[in-house]
């Protein structure tokens, strides 16, 4: 029996060692750990010594180890309690207890109570019996201050095992069952005690052990390995990334909620047809990389944009374990980004390419396409700024976004197109496809379509080609090249498509030289004024009519259509006009002083004065500091400046009436609201050019316009001066239908200032 006992003891005391080394290792430092190790150590020390005084012959000897027992008990007790209060609180009482020192001083005294019993045998004598037949046993007879050592191991014992099921009912149910387990050990352990505290055999010894053992497991190997498993379950489940395991042969694993969402989801395929689940196993039997894809999967008409993570488990060994997918749900944060990608790239008004797309658009499809013969296009339309400002922004907008739609539907041959700013669109196309009638056709269509036909607002459109040869030019440039087609016939009426070519490139370069020479010729007075006489119906010279000449150094005389729009296309012009108006307020003055007070002379403000000059001040500063009369300087106007800013102009040219101007409506008929205009605009002459109305092929019927308009202003008092005047039958006819002055090369050229006061004197003389 008693080898049997020393066997088991020893198997004990190797389970405890095995215990202790393990709680020593890395991942055991924590405090809990150390408790842990504690009660284990002295539940080694206990074992040992019960081993020894069983196997041991000599009664002092038994004595010393049952000392050390007692002991070892205390202190053992006193951990389990320590063990039992780990997990709670830092408020609470019971580890507020443990801290106080009264408990270290009873331990203390009672351990050194217990080792005094070798001398004093005060608590408790050894005594020898004889049991199961032969065998010599110690065994120990209390006295009654052994009851002092006993009471305070039981006081620990009984708070412990409170504490644990105090634990144990106030705990979530995972933790439950380990406070439980242990408290039912140790109610065990202390019934038993009690019982057998008469009994020659003392087995709690390795009832304690095995208390330790369990605590042991429970603290720090079960509870934590399932309370790990267990979170990372209700962590993953809770994941917005779904998380797809897989074993190494491919078999779903686990699969958490978001996973199980996408991958039980059948009508979620990608463009081959295939299911996720299909495919991410087919991924992971093929692929021996790990990887990241984004990767768009569809669910009937809508994208569903997956990233997906392939990771694989590989364990010590390098051994394949298995693999897990994530696949994270990207659509929402996908299309945010396509939305603005989409609206960084596009015009908002008409969703086409916005400019700079365009652009780098084009590009890339020249450098992809180097054999094609391609057309920079480019649209303009003709006067947007009034379809704005007479029919209104959202007309402006409908007409615009019809336009667009044109483009992309009905243009065919487009390869790019996008909208350039303002009402300017550009097109890339093949050569071969550009159909300069079927575009104009189409433009028209639109503008019918998105304009009031009530309104009767002739829209049109210009376009300018380029056709690409030198490829390496930035499309930019290639854009400015049509637009200068453009440029060329704006105001012409009859043409609508311009092509980019060496003529213009010259005409262009004579341009920039002009622009360039412009100040030089200002500050040497190379700009002269002509003038052309005006004549009355009865012959007299009234007057005459301001036109500028450029006798240019070099080029010799230069024509004002021939410089005139360059400057105005910049606003250079101002400059120019500026120098003329002084020259002719500064001739009058002459004139004045000459006697020749009847005289006046009519001048021209180009329609960009109005945007860079203060006509009003400068004409009242003029005839202040020459002191001539507001009467004799009259000022031509077009339609075009006025139709701009009508409500601004229209003040203005009542202010300057006022202070005794005479305005003159310069070019009359060659607009399109001019018969609705006069019903608001107040001028003090109508001039109307013969040109506009032998341009017209039916000419009976632009004889008629002419006695109409003739007709109508003399009804609103207004004298008509007829220009361009050739013939003596004009002459005679206008005379008939009531014009009151010509002016044209019937009577004179524009002359020179001298040869015209020679005609003037020679006209007082005859
Ligand atoms: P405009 O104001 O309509 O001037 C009349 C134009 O008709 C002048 O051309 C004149 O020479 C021309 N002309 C006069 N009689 C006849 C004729 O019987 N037959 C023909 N075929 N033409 C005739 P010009 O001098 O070449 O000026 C052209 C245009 O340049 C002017 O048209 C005017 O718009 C502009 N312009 C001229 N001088 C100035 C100026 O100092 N300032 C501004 N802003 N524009 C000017
Ligand atoms: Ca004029
Ligand atoms: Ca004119």
């Amino acid at each position: 029996m008693k080898l049997f006992l020393a066997i088991s003891l020893i198997s004990v005391m190797v389970v405890l060692g095995i215990c202790i080394y393990k709680t020593t290792k890395e991942t055991h430092k924590t405090e809990l750990a150390v408790i842990v190790r504690r009660v284990l150590q002295l539940g080694f020390g206990i074992v040992m010594v019960n081993l020894i005084s069983l196997t041991a012959e000599n009664k002092t000897l038994v004595g010393l180890c049952y000392c050390v027992y007692f002991a070892c008990a205390d202190w053992l007790l006193f951990y389990l309690l320590k063990f039992s209060t780990y997990f709670m609180g830092k408020g609470e009482q019971f580890k507020k207890l443990m801290k106080i020192k009264i408990i270290y001083v009873i331990l203390a005294a009672d351990c050194i109570s217990v080792l005094l019993n070798m001398v004093f045998e005060h608590q408790f004598k050894i005594k020898e019996s004889i049991l199961f037949g032969d065998e010599l046993y110690f065994y120990i007879d209390p006295a009654p201050f052994f009851y002092i050592h006993y009471a305070i191991v039981m006081a620990l014992a009984f708070f412990s095992i409170i504490n644990l099921y105090y634990r144990a009912f106030n705990s979530p149910a995972f933790y439950r069952s380990k406070y439980l387990l242990i408290a039912i050990i140790q109610t065990v352990l202390v019934g038993m005690n009690i019982l057998m505290t008469e009994s020659e055999i003392d087995i709690s010894v390795v009832g304690y052990v095995i208390e330790g053992v369990c605590i042991y497991y429970c603290a720090l190997v079960y509870t934590p390995q399932r309370l790990v498993s267990k979170t990372l379950t209700q962590v993953s489940q809770g994941m917005t990334v779904g998380l797809f395991v897989l074993d190494k042969e491919g078999e779903e694993l686990y699969c958490n909620n978001e996973a199980a969402r996408l991958i039980n989801e059948e009508k979620l395929v990608n463009a081959e047809n295939v299911t996720l689940k299909d495919w991410c196993t087919g991924q992971y039997l093929d692929n021996d990389d790990e990887f990241t894809k984004e990767i768009i999967f569809f669910k009937g008409d809508d994208k569903i944009m997956l990233k997906i993570q392939l990771q694989r488990l590989i364990d010590g060994k390098k051994q394949l374990q298995g693999g897990y997918f994530t696949i994270d749900d990207r659509t929402k944060e996908y299309e945010k980004v396509r939305e603005e990608i989409h609206r960084a790239t596009h015009d908002h008004l008409t969703d086409l390419y916005s400019k700079e797309h365009f652009y780098s658009k084009c590009e890339k499809y020249i450098t992809e396409h180097p054999g094609a013969e391609l057309y920079i296009v480019c649209t303009d339309i003709k006067d947007f700024k009034m379809i704005n400002d007479f029919l209104g922004t959202k007309t402006g907008d409908a007409v615009l976004r019809k336009f667009a739609d044109m483009l992309r539907t009905r243009i065919t041959g487009a390869v790019v197109y996008g909208r350039l700013g303002n009402d300017n669109f550009g097109l890339l196309m093949h050569k071969e496809s550009f159909d300069e009638e079927a575009f104009i056709r189409e433009s028209k269509n639109a503008f019918a379509e998105s304009i009031n036909k009530s309104s009767a607002f002739p829209a049109v459109n210009y376009i300018g080609v380029y056709e690409i040869i030198n490829r390496e030019l930035p499309i930019s440039v290639m854009c400015d090249r049509a637009r200068m087609a453009i440029r060329s016939i704006k105001g012409d009426y009859s043409k609508r498509v311009a092509y980019y070519d060496n003529a213009l490139r010259d005409i262009i370069l004579y341009e920039q030289e002009l622009i360039s020479e412009l100040g030089d010729a200002i500050a040497e007075e190379q700009f002269k004024m002509f003038l052309q006489p005006q004549i009355s119906v009865d012959g007299k010279l009234l007057g005459a009519e301001a036109l500028v000449r450029w006798l240019h150094p070099v080029r010799g005389q230069i024509m004002p259509g021939d410089f005139i729009p360059v400057f105005e296309k910049n606003g250079l012009i101002s400059e120019v006009d500026k120098f003329i108006w002084e020259t002719a307020c500064k001739l009058l003055r002459k004139w004045r002083d000459e006697g020749k007070t009847d005289l006046y002379i009519s001048v021209n403000i180009s329609p960009r004065d109005f945007y860079f000059l203060n006509i009003y001040q400068i004409f009242t500063d003029l005839i202040r500091k020459y002191e001539i009369p507001a009467g004799s300087i009259k000022l031509e106007i077009t339609e075009t400046a006025i139709v701009m800013d009508f409500q601004r102009q229209l003040e203005l040219i009542s202010r300057l009436r006022k202070d005794g101007f005479v305005v003159e409506m310069d070019d009359f008929g060659s607009g399109y609201s001019s018969l609705n205009m006069l019903k608001d605009l107040h001028v003090d002459v109508l001039k109307i050019d013969m040109a506009f109305l032998k341009k017209a092929e039916d000419e009976e019927r632009s004889r008629k316009i002419l006695q109409m308009i003739i007709t109508l202003s003399k009804q609103l008092d207004m004298p008509v001066i007829t220009e361009g005047v050739e013939t003596e039958e004009q002459v005679a006819a206008l005379t008939q239908m009531g014009c009151d002055i010509f002016q044209g090369y019937y009577f004179a050229k524009p002359m020179p200032v001298s040869e015209f006061e020679v005609l003037y004197a020679k006209h007082n003389a005859g």
